[in-house]
């Protein structure tokens, strides 16, 4: 009886061991996350308490290619295949604080690329509807959120100049590929008293974050930082 009760105790701490490894293995980059969002995001003036959090939340290297992962907390974009990008921390941040998230909103982003900046939106908000044009990235994206447990984001493989006509209107919109131009299909999906960010200008030059508001009808756009995205494509 003895020897069974030894192999039982031995085995019960190989496994108390190889659980608490997993667990430190699992949260590998927590601190580099914190500083993170500490460094490059809090320190640059980004106050809004559920972005902070949704943030130092999502883990961002399982977003980029595995030889990637060690630089996923860098303060800048990371190239994610077919000549497309990762956008900087700062800028996630930064576009998700300017549509004021809440809760019950119901969110469509255009770009979904690696699926990051709508797993961020999917720890504040109700629902996000996302919009990818390059097939690949649509279905990596797809299952890597799938993977990921975001029951609240649905992906759609498309081009997304002209939205998702069946879920708007939308509280909130995101585009995280330069337009040279607003599309108008986007804002007639906007809800009367939502934003939409959306960087405008010339392919890889003269962008600008702009922060378009809907309210009574009327449309206002604001100008708010100079930025480099990669460009808005359009479906042959
Ligand atoms: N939000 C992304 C960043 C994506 S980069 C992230 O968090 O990783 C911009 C993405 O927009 C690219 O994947 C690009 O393929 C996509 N894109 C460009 N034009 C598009 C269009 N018309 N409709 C949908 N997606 C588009």
């Amino acid at each position: 009886m003895r020897p069974l009760i030894n192999e039982l105790f031995f085995a019960c701490c190989v496994l108390l061991f190889l659980s608490f490894f997993s667990y430190a293995q699992n949260d590998e980059y927590k601190s580099d996350r914190v500083a993170m969002v500490k460094l490059q995001i809090e320190n640059r003036g980004i106050h809004d308490k559920s972005t902070l959090d949704a943030m130092i939340k999502v883990p961002r290297h399982k977003f980029v290619p595995s030889n990637l992962k060690s630089r996923a907390y860098e303060d800048g974009p990371l190239p994610i295949g077919y000549g497309q990008t990762i956008s900087q921390p700062y800028i996630v941040a930064y576009m998700t604080e300017a549509i004021d998230p809440k809760p019950d909103y119901k969110v469509l982003e255009i770009g979904t690329g690696s699926g990051y900046q709508a797993a961020v939106l999917a720890e504040i908000v109700k629902e996000v509807y996302t919009i990818e044009i390059i097939p690949e990235l649509y279905k990596q994206a797809k299952e890597r959120l799938k993977k990921l447990g975001y029951k609240n984001v649905f992906c759609k493989n498309a081009d997304g100049y002209y939205g998702w006509k069946e879920h708007a209107p939308y509280d909130a919109i995101i585009v995280t590929a330069a337009a040279e131009y607003i599309p108008p299909p986007l804002i007639e999906q906007l809800k009367d008293g939502g934003k939409m960010i959306i960087p405008v200008g010339s392919p890889y030059l003269n962008q600008n974050l702009v922060l378009v508001e809907k309210k009574n009808g009327e449309i206002t756009t604001t100008s708010l930082l100079p930025v480099l995205f990669v460009p808005f494509k359009r479906a042959d």
